[in-house]
């Protein structure tokens, strides 16, 4: 391959400018942190400064990425720029894919992914360089990453050299975390923009939004236009609204619009598309989620149109309950998503919210992910580096985690067997942590391999890393540009949940011999089954690898009711932390592991079988407990009171200062009110089981 394209702009961003000064500092050091706003070229120059420079013959330049978008997009940009082919030289390694070979030196990756590598080899030998980018996204696995590679830097590792970068974090802050490493500051490129406030909150964001986008392509210069959104769903309503009311505009009014959509689960050859430069006489109409705040950087934008939300994810420790809420941006994303309008000249913001709620309603900055998101994944993932001198309660982070998530996760390790009484690792515990899963799906897939279900275990694990395989709205969805006909019914779960729905839905798919015009039929995204089928053949290879003893590798297509009982009970040694136990009269349900919270099941949940007196099963376990107008559970299976007897008593004697790994304190006050309450004196565990 040749010397790679060149082209001037590349060689005029920010960061290039600064090659001596990068240089010299990563050869005297071996932490470093730059301070860059975004599009300075600190994801796609500063691997190639140092790979010129000699680093990636010492070992491979890792660069780590939040999101799985992100990693791809960028190894890609990269590839092209340097002259190569994606997966050679360059390559990207994100969950469930692999795009790199034996020739890889500049290596992209999610920054779950370099820590699933940690576990693997917790040297990280073959590293010369690892770049913990956009650190300002302030994620759970960047913040662990931190952490620990603090720990290892602490005990010399002089093969390794690490570099943070951030587009608004405090690098002091940072430097200090890492003993005052140097911080060297890349002066920004920005051309002014103009902030524009609304007078007050519009009584409807999304309309005003739309109105907004209409007038700027109306009234003002050419330019594109970035407008940030808060989900797909959104972003797709919001694409076709505008199609309709620029259709509408009169004909030489103003110039071609072309609407483009930008967010994670987009195909990727439709996510390139944003990167093209407009045709002349044309803007463009981006409509994106936060990707396009720091991550992505979008060339050709004067105009922003920030409506000042974004879905965030909140864990609240003591209700076990997950939000997916649309909160208030904090200031440090509203001065980001404004910087996104001057990168090419002067621009303008369209802040939809009064200058008021900027200055007395928004957060400073952002909460990081570690403080509002459940850690039992965190805390089974330090447990397993068995790190000597490692207490995970007091592991040092840039910010600490409550204590109440803390212990949170310490209970729930302990509900599904990863850790024992004293909160040690258990065997089990290790191998949970080797799976690329959330604790209790690994958990239960161990069983299913134990009980003889792997194969409908592994299937149901890659349906439930989808997103959705439904279509969002069957009769208008905009994706193929047809109306998508709903002909056939799907297979129902036998009135035995969502779990054993998505199994046989998969099943059948298989039948079909994978076919396009089965999914259509019945109102299904084809992506998502391949891309749960995709899933579904890595997890399968994992588990070959891991169980030389595997039994039942085979893939079912003709799962039996037998095979759906016992695949229902795997799952409940998987999500013995997520149990609910109907009310005695009603349908509503408390959930066991957290103070007995009252929840309904979500009606996206496909119909269980109800008895004579039209109640639901007495027992279900869960996937999600999310908090949306009220608390709902969602992706539900009924499971039988028998196969849990032990969770239950397991749940009226956790210790959580054995737990903690500060020894019993059994019989004082403050135990008894840290214990979990399984809410026994309405738990009836005699019910015949249903199925059999
Ligand atoms: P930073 O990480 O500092 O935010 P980047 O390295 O991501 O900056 O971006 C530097 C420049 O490269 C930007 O001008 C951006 O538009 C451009 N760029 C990044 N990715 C792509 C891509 N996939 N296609 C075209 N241009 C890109
Ligand atoms: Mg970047």
């Amino acid at each position: 391959m040749g010397g790679g394209r060149e082209d001037a702009p590349r060689q005029q961003l920010p960061i290039n400018q600064f090659e001596d000064q990068i240089l010299k500092t990563v050869a005297s050091n071996s932490v470093m942190v730059i301070i860059g706003e975004t599009g300075s070229g600190k994801t796609t120059q500063l691997p190639q400064i140092l790979h010129r420079a000699g680093y990636s013959k010492k070992g491979i330049i890792a660069v780590t990425q939040p999101r799985r978008v992100a990693a791809v997009s960028v190894a890609r940009r990269v590839a092209y720029e340097m002259g190569v082919h994606l997966g050679e030289e360059v390559g990207y390694s994100i969950r469930f894919e692999d795009r790199t070979s034996s020739r890889t030196s500049l290596k992209y990756l999610t920054d779950g992914c370099l820590l699933r590598e940690c576990l693997l080899d917790p040297k990280l030998s073959q590293y010369a360089i690892i770049i913990l980018d956009e650190a300002h996204e302030r994620t759970l696995n960047t913040d662990i990453l931190l952490g620990l590679l603090k720990c290892l830097l602490r005990k010399g590792e002089p093969h390794l050299k690490l570099v943070i970068t951030s587009a608004t974090l405090d690098g002091q802050r940072i430097s200090k975390f890492f003993n005052a490493c140097p911080v060297l500051t890349i002066p920004g490129k920005l051309f002014p923009v103009q902030i524009l406030y609304s007078t007050e909150r519009p009584v409807s964001c999304f309309e005003s939004a739309i109105e907004t986008a209409i007038e700027i392509h109306v009234r003002e210069p050419p330019g594109d236009i970035l407008l940030f959104m808060t989900g797909q769903e959104e972003i797709e309503k919001a694409i076709s609204k505008l199609e309709e009311k620029i259709k509408d505009l009169e004909e030489g009014v103003c110039m071609d619009a072309i609407l483009l959509p930008l967010h994670a689960s987009l195909p990727p050859e439709l996510q390139a598309r944003v990167f093209d430069l407009s045709p002349s006489n044309c803007r463009r109409i981006i409509v994106a989620t936060n990707v396009a705040e720091t991550s992505l950087t979008v060339d050709g934008v004067v105009y922003v149109i920030d409506p000042g939300f974004v879905k965030q994810r909140h864990y609240n420790p003591s209700t076990g309950m997950d939000s997916l809420s649309v909160v208030q941006i904090s200031r440090v994303q509203a001065i980001q998503r404004a910087g996104r309008a001057g990168r090419t000249c002067p621009g303008k913001c369209y802040r939809l919210y009064p200058s008021s709620v900027y200055e007395h309603e928004f957060l400073p900055e952002t909460i990081p992910e570690i403080q509002r998101t459940s850690l039992a994944g965190t805390v089974l993932y330090l447990k397993s580096l068995e790190l000597p001198d490692l207490d995970v309660l007091d592991f040092d982070f840039l910010d600490q985690p409550s204590r109440e998530l803390l212990e949170d996760a310490l209970r729930q390790l302990h509900i599904i067997e990863g850790i024992d009484n004293d909160g040690n690792i258990t065997n089990l515990g290790k191998q949970m942590a080797e799976l690329p899963l959330e604790p209790s799906l690994a958990r239960a897939l161990l069983a299913a391999e134990e009980m003889g279900c792997l194969s409908q275990a592994l299937t149901v694990a890659g349906m439930l890393s989808c997103e959705s395989i439904f279509h969002h709205n069957p009769s208008k969805t905009r994706t193929t540009k047809q109306k998508i006909e709903v002909k056939y019914e799907l297979p129902t779960g036998n009135g035995m949940g969502d779990h054993v729905q998505l199994l046989q839905i998969y099943e059948e798919w298989c039948q079909s011999n994978y076919s396009l015009d089965w999914c259509n039929n019945r109102g299904l995204q084809r992506r998502s089954m391949k891309y749960a089928k995709d899933v579904r053949d890595q997890l399968a290879m994992i588990m070959k690898d891991k169980c030389e003893s595997l039994k039942y590798s085979r893939v079912r297509m003709d799962s039996t009711v037998e095979d759906f009982r016992t695949l229902r009970k795997s799952l409940c040694k998987g999500f013995a932390n997520r149990l609910a136990h109907r009310m005695t009269n009603h349908n509503g349900y408390r959930i066991l592991c957290h103070q007995s919270q009252l929840v309904q099941i979500h009606p996206s949940v496909c119909p269980l079988e109800v008895d004579a007196d039209g109640l639901l099963p007495e027992w279900v376990l869960y996937h999600e407990l999310i908090a949306t107008s009220r608390p709902y559970i969602r992706k539900v299976c009924v499971v039988d009171g028998n196969w849990i007897k032990s969770v239950l008593v397991e749940l009226e004697t956790i210790d959580i200062y054995r737990l903690s790994g500060k020894g019993s304190n059994q019989g004082s006050d403050q135990v008894s009110s840290l214990q979990c309450r399984a809410n026994l004196e309405t738990a009836n565990c005699t019910q015949s089981e249903e199925g059999s």
